[in-house]
């Protein structure tokens, strides 16, 4: 039989205000962090984060993060950390300076914890990291042995953030069951090496659950800015669920073909979310999924706001270039779409996605449910 992994965080805490407890728990994983955090997320953390490192008896060292985890933000990193002697990197904000902060612990081989201060991916919980290019173009999953010492999630910084965050995150966390799903009846491998365990496809079904049953709840309490059940259940969806299942129930086409479409300047300025969440959408159509689950993924997506037209990701059924390019990127060799049960060329992907556009399009009326809006990618 084949072996079947499970990979975790070794410890993961969330909930309203704990970013003021992060210094306690940092503490045993070292005595001289470094925090990564952009100057915005800075000024949101800072105070909490600072009170709380004092309590604990640290030192607060901060350096700055650009855009996206490039291979150069990285070694930077390991630089900062080898200069300063530091034995803990924490990033702090989003999923690119965490993507950032855990390829450099891995380098410089110190310990590492990630404090997203959004819901916006699964990232956090991780043990990869992706790798992007200066312009936000998908390059490499970075592998590392071991997951993040440490996970810590304020949701009241989650209640806080733009709304369009937790929209990326649910959109992220909605694929998990989806290709899980698909992985688990191929014979592929998850990201932790090997066939998903029972437990990590199960966690990924959990996620999907708790999506259905507390999405619109969970964002209606962000746009008032405070912590409901509901919100706390959608973090956990969004962060741990996902973040598991993905990582030991298996990636598929959803993301593969978000891959792809890093390379289309049309999908710019999307977040990973919304551009997976096309992705999922033309992974049902790829697997012939059941009409009316189909449109009512369109409709559950749509009501929470996620793209799942081209028109929504900057393309129209006209760009046969662009589609085909993104095609062709998803079905590279070694891409997580040849997880799924059955042979996918880059043919059958252009024609999922152009059959999802048109189907997206025809469910949203027949629901009435909102026209989709044209994505303008600005340069
Ligand atoms: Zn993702």
């Amino acid at each position: 039989m084949p072996t079947t992994v499970l990979s975790s965080p070794a410890h993961y805490v969330q909930g309203k205000n704990v970013i003021a407890e992060l210094g306690t728990h940092l503490k045993n994983l070292g005595s001289t962090p470094l925090l990564v955090a952009d100057d915005i997320v800075w000024g949101i953390v800072e105070d909490a984060l600072g009170k709380g490192f004092a309590d604990a008896g640290l030192a607060v060292v901060r350096v700055g993060f650009g855009r996206f985890a490039t291979p150069g933000a990285v070694d930077g990193l390991v630089e900062t950390i080898t200069s300063g002697g530091h034995d803990v990197i924490v990033g702090v904000g989003g999923g690119s300076a965490i993507d950032a902060a855990k390829a450099a612990g891995h380098l410089a081989g110190v310990r590492w914890a990630s404090v997203p201060t959004a819901a916006s991916s699964d990232a956090p919980t991780s043990a990869l990291s992706v790798i992007y290019t200066e312009e936000g173009e998908f390059i490499e999953y970075r592998f590392f042995p071991h997951n993040p010492d440490l996970v810590l999630i304020d949701t009241q910084l989650v209640a806080n953030a733009p709304v369009a965050f937790l929209v990326g995150g649910i959109g992220d966390a909605l694929a998990t069951w989806v290709e899980a799903r698909a992985t688990a009846r191929g014979t592929g491998s998850t990201m932790a090496g090997g066939r998903p365990t029972h437990a990590g496809t199960a966690l990924a079904q959990l996620s999907w659950d708790l999506l259905h049953e507390n999405a619109l709840a969970a964002l209606d309490a962000v746009r008032a800015k405070v912590v409901t059940p509901a919100l706390e259940a959608v973090v956990e969806a969004n962060t741990l669920l996902s973040g598991l299942g993905f990582e030991s129930g298996g990636l598929a086409a959803a993301h593969a073909i978000h891959n792809g479409l890093t390379a289309a300047p049309q999908t710019h300025g999307l977040s990973h979310g919304q551009k997976v969440n096309f992705g999922t959408t033309t992974q049902l159509v790829l697997e012939g999924a059941d009409a009316e689950e189909l449109a009512d993924f369109v409709e559950f997506t749509t009501r929470v706001g996620l793209p799942n037209t081209l028109a929504e990701i900057g393309l129209t059924a006209e760009n046969t270039a662009e589609l085909r390019a993104v095609a062709e990127a998803a079905c590279v060799e070694g891409e997580t779409i040849h997880n799924m049960p059955f042979p996918v060329t880059p043919e059958a992907v252009v024609d999922a996605m152009l059959a999802t556009d048109r189907i997206a399009t025809r469910v949203r009326v027949e629901r009435s449910l909102p026209a989709p809006q044209m994505h303008h990618a600005k340069h």
